[in-house]
């Protein structure tokens, strides 16, 4: 939560592909950064009392009359602003510079000669690869600024005018192809905006767990814990501000990974490290009961998605009213849904809006929402969570009703938990860095012939998935080394019953679909 005197830098989004990350790359340099939409009002802008702003990309061209534009006091009212390619032009533009086509576009990594005693470019040196994704450039700077980087193609590859604080680069120094980027950021916050660098995830945890004991008093909050990285970070912070007020609600609904239910359970429940009111129903009975003979992937969705309500419903009727209904939801769910950035209405997400009606409680409770997912990890780690919790892969609502093709029953289930485990065990052992965004195991709906111990085998293939992302819209295959795939392979046809057969997914997304169905 951000608090009065939480030092900030505002990031004023013109629809660029790169504003998260503009956000995220200062929060690592120890500044609280927000994102907000350019249609905000000024007045808006100065009530969130930043320490300076900055201006993204954008898709537009500064000098066309319905591109996006700002209120031109942005300039003159004392805050430092840097403008970022569309948010260059855009500053040159409306300053009197002169902004037009560029008889050269420039895409991808270039040299750019730096002007090394501009206070963005201190500490660097005069030669820096940048990355730029322009089509526009700005031809003349406007009056008042001095030109402290160029490349042969783009005469104003950055500017500055120290005596209003105004800073402009035509690249990227947020995206990681830009070396030092992160540097000229700090630089920016630092030794321009003058800030103190405060924002630490440990003070955060402290603020957060603080602030929600004085707004929730002696108020009941129920939490649905899913066993995700959010709901548990979520109900952790809960659990420590409140105790015994609070109630978390699990449901297993039998399509969970191997041991989670016994995770979650051994963290949260009886003799765990939280002293709160936990319940696990288990409802898988009633699942399987629900998805018998039913093959079609949304049917089983469907199907999956109404009975979770009404479990958490029938659990929540049983605790009766309470005061606040807490929700793991995150900072990219915030911006995507249009509620901070530009990006909007991309998708509208299920932990923004679209609240459960059934539920009795008065408000809702969001200590999550200002924080980008490695943010929420690394809250978990302060917190005291164990690892597999906080370090957990994004896994689907449906669960492996999804992983499974065509019906599902429990020995499916059984079997693809089985695989998925041996699989992301030897996965595990890779460094960190090495390993895929998502990697599990599904279970086709095809059987084969095979052979063991000399015995003629009718069995099942098993899918392995393995993909890199970094925001889940479109996905790479990852080649994991031979030697990972072939253990896995050998172990899950020596482990598991019914497998006679281990296929590896080499599809990528879009065709394909990272989850199967
Ligand atoms: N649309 C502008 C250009 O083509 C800005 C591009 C950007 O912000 N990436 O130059």
């Amino acid at each position: 939560m951000q608090t009065k005197e939480q030092e900030m830098i505002l990031v004023i989004d013109f629809g660029g592909q790169y504003n998260q990350l503009i956000a995220r790359r200062v929060r690592e340099c120890g500044v609280y950064c927000e994102i907000i939409s350019y249609r905000a009002s000024l007045d808006k802008i100065k009530a969130k009392n930043p320490k300076g702003i900055i201006f993204t990309g954008g898709p537009n061209s500064a000098y066309l009359e319905d591109s996006p534009t700002i209120d031109p006091e942005i300039y003159t009212w004392g805050v430092p602003v840097l403008g970022i390619c569309y948010g260059s032009q855009l500053m040159m533009h409306m300053l009197g510079g002169n902004v037009c086509i560029a008889p050269e576009r420039e895409y991808g990594k270039t040299v750019v000669d730096l002007d090394v005693t501009s206070p963005m470019f201190s500490g660097l040196s005069d030669k820096n690869v940048c990355w730029m994704s322009h089509n526009d450039y700005i031809e003349t700077a406007a009056p008042g600024f001095e030109i402290v980087a160029h490349t042969p193609n783009c005469p104003v590859a950055a500017a500055q005018d120290k005596a209003r604080g105004l800073y402009c680069v035509q690249f990227h120094p947020e995206v990681l192809h830009t070396d030092n980027g992160t540097k000229m950021l700090s630089n920016f916050v630092y030794n321009v905006c003058g800030c103190a660098g405060t924002w630490k995830m440990d003070s955060f945890v402290e603020e957060t767990v603080k602030a929600l004991k004085a707004k929730i008093g002696s108020g009941k909050v129920l939490c649905a814990l899913s066993g995700g990285v959010d709901s548990s970070v979520c109900a952790a912070m809960l659990a420590k501000a409140i105790g015994k007020q609070l109630t978390c609600v699990f449901v297993d609904h039998g399509l969970l990974r191997k041991n989670e239910r016994e995770e979650v359970c051994s963290v949260f429940g009886e003799g765990g490290q939280f002293d709160s009111n936990f319940i696990c129903v288990d409802a898988r009975e009633r699942f399987y009961g629900k998805l018998k003979g039913v093959s079609a992937p949304e049917g089983k969705r469907k199907i999956i998605g109404e009975e979770f309500i009404r479990v958490f419903e029938e659990e929540a009727k049983k605790i009766g009213a309470v005061d606040y209904l807490a929700q793991g939801t995150i900072y990219p769910d915030v911006v995507e849904s249009g509620l901070g950035g530009e990006s909007a209405t991309i998708k509208s997400h299920h932990n923004v809006g679209g609240l459960p009606d059934f539920v009795d409680f008065k408000e809702i409770v969001e200590p999550l929402r200002d924080l980008f997912k490695d943010e929420v990890r690394q809250a978990g780690r302060e917190l005291g969570l164990p690892e597999y919790l906080v370090a957990r892969q994004p896994f689907p609502g449906p669960g492996l009703a999804i992983r499974i093709i065509g019906e599902v029953t429990p020995e499916k289930v059984a079997i693809v938990q089985d695989a998925d485990a041996i699989y992301r065990e030897e996965v595990d052992k890779l460094p960190a860095a090495e390993r895929p965004s998502q990697y599990f195991a599904a279970l086709t709906n095809m059987r084969s012939v095979g052979v063991m111990g000399d015995e003629r085998t009718y069995d099942y293939a098993i899918a392995l998935r393995a993909v890199t992302t970094t925001d889940f819209m479109t996905a790479e295959v990852t080649m994991l080394p031979p030697a990972t795939i072939t253990t896995a392979a050998n172990r899950i046809v020596n482990e598991v019953k019914h497998i006679n057969r281990v296929l590896f997914d080499y599809t990528t997304k879009p065709p394909a679909t990272i989850e199967f169905e």
